[in-house]
């Protein structure tokens, strides 16, 4: 049984403290709300990790419709054009804000900003801090004036474990922490959990991030988009640590080559070569990889001397590990880097169950489309954090009736999920992996363990990834190689999901029976 915090009755409580959590609160101050975060605030948040930075069209040689027209040409014929049009439209005044926060760019005490250019950008638009630590900073800034806002009840080192629904409406959260369980009772939540790579062996992302917002909401009812469209960073530093250390895309912007263990470059097909989109370049790195050899980002003639100028951290771990970017080159592989599929939402975040929002990489509102433009997600993150918090503020917040909960879900771990999705939802899929994967996903869903959770979106998005028969974007299936004339977005929710996964389990067990 669960303790009711009757303290903080009625406010929104928004779920997660990275850049997405974090904004939305900002903006909805002076309302009351409560935020919690899992780790201490700023900690185990990929807003953190950022290397590159924001992406808007602030170069006196740029305008919106030419960052629009790259978003959409990465976005492989799926973006939502009005939402993409929207946000990247509100992207400068967003970096604004975040600079009213606190946050101090690159340049900007000179008075424009400095620009970089990253993959699949044709023009300088990446807005970046303390050259390659532009999260770092981000979260500096955001977290200094959370603490300096008296309105936001900051809630650390607890964990959502489920949104409590009475009548298809949101009315409490069940939050765990080392005291044991207990609800907040709210018509209002923001979900702003980030991604999913803590789903997969090989990730970016802190290890925490697997998607907990996804069962959550999902577990809830809503529906889920885009699932299917996962991205995978071309360049993650091959070594033995978990997360991944990221070679930002920023030093291919700076002239760095991808080369194999003979010094060979092997992108020589690929139009754009190491700027192509970064699902090319993800695939024909790992082919190389699959073809038994060893892939590296050569720095070592640009950016060269400048390297530890420009990349300051990146520098520091490569040398950490034994190499030396302006002499060695750099070991490197494929590893999952963000989720453009998540809640379905609207442009004022709302998902399709009452009382529930979704920020940030959570979210899915069809800005990234099949694939992600780099740095387009700060963005996206920062933009809409303002329009969430406009509509949670409009929005009824009154009493609260809160249906008890008897029984807490177990504490989620997604270990035993890992090796699944790593080996059927990789840089390139198949229908027999995919079946293979529901349908052990599956048997932990139902199990009910600890693993139920995070297998629950795993489930989710074997089973969109099955239905997609065709390669698009990031999604790449070897069974279906061609693009279908016709782009369809994909919605899903977890009743759907179990149906489709229990009859690839019925027809297997009839085919088993058929061959006794
Ligand atoms: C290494 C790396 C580099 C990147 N570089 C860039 C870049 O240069 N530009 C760019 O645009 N994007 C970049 N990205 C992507 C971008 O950083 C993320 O998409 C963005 O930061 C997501 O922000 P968020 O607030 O949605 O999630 P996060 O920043 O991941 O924050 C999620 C928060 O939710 C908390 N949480 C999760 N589950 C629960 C729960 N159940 N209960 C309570 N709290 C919970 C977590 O602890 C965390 O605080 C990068 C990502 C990585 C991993």
């Amino acid at each position: 049984m669960s303790v009711d915090r009757h303290d903080l009755d009625g406010r929104p409580v928004i779920i997660g403290g990275g850049i997405a959590g974090l904004m939305t609160a900002l903006h909805l101050a002076p309302e009351p709300v409560v935020l919690l975060s899992r780790a201490p605030l700023g900690g185990e948040a990929s807003s953190a990790l950022a290397q590159g930075g924001l992406a808007a069209a602030l170069g006196q040689d740029d305008d919106t419709a030419k960052h629009l027209a790259d978003t959409l040409a990465a976005g492989d014929g799926l973006c939502d054009i009005e939402a993409a049009r929207q946000i990247i439209r509100e992207a400068p005044a967003a970096i604004a804000a975040l600079g009213r926060f606190g946050a101090r760019f690159d340049g900007a005490d000179g008075g424009a900003l400095r620009l970089g250019l990253e993959a699949a950008h044709g023009r300088h638009r990446i807005v970046h801090a303390g050259g390659d630590g532009t999260g770092r900073e981000v979260m500096r800034a955001l977290c200094a004036a959370i603490r300096l806002t008296p309105s936001i009840t900051v809630v650390e080192r607890v964990e959502a474990l489920q949104l409590i629904v009475d009548d298809g409406r949101v009315v409490g959260v069940l939050v765990a922490d080392k005291s044991g369980f207990s609800t907040l009772r709210t018509r209002r939540v923001v979900m702003a959990t980030g991604g999913i790579g803590g789903l997969f062996v090989d990730t970016t992302n802190p290890l925490g991030n697997w998607g907990q917002g996804l069962a959550l909401a999902a577990r809830a009812g809503a529906e889920l988009g885009d699932l299917e469209f996962i991205q995978f960073h071309p360049t993650a530093f091959d070594g033995p640590s978990r997360p991944m250390r990221l070679v930002s895309e920023a030093v291919r912007g700076e002239g760095a080559v991808l080369v194999d263990e003979l010094g060979r470059r092997f992108l020589g097909h690929l139009p754009g070569a190491e700027l192509a989109p970064r699902d090319r370049v993800a695939r024909a790195v790992q082919q190389h990889i699959a073809a038994g050899h060893r892939v590296f980002l050569d720095a070592r003639r640009r950016p060269g001397r400048e390297f530890a100028a420009r990349f300051p951290a990146i520098d520091a771990f490569c040398k950490a590990a034994g190499f030396d970017p302006s002499h060695d080159p750099i070991p490197i592989r494929p590893a999952v880097h963000y989720h453009m599929g998540g809640i379905a939402t609207d442009l004022s975040g709302r998902s399709s169950v009452e009382g529930l929002w979704a920020c940030g990489e959570v979210a899915c509102t069809g800005l990234h489309g099949a694939n992600r433009l780099a740095s387009n997600s700060l963005t996206e993150a920062a933009v809409m954090a303002q329009r969430v918090a406009q509509d949670v503020a409009g929005a009824a917040g009154h009493a609260v009736r809160l249906v008890g909960v008897r029984t807490a879900p177990p504490l989620p771990d997604p270990t035993a999920v890992r090796p699944i999705l790593s080996k059927a939802l990789g840089v390139t899929r198949d229908g027999p992996r995919l079946e293979e994967a529901a349908r052990a996903l599956l048997g932990l869903v139902r199990a009910g363990t600890a693993a139920a959770d995070p297998a629950a979106v795993g489930l989710m998005i074997a089973v969109a990834a099955l239905s997609r028969e065709e390669s698009r974007g990031a999604h790449w299936r070897d069974d279906f190689p061609q693009t279908d004339p016709v782009a369809r977005r994909s919605r899903l929710d977890l009743d759907t999901a179990i149906e489709t996964a229990r009859e690839l389990s019925g027809n297997e067990n009839a085919i088993l029976a058929r061959s006794a």
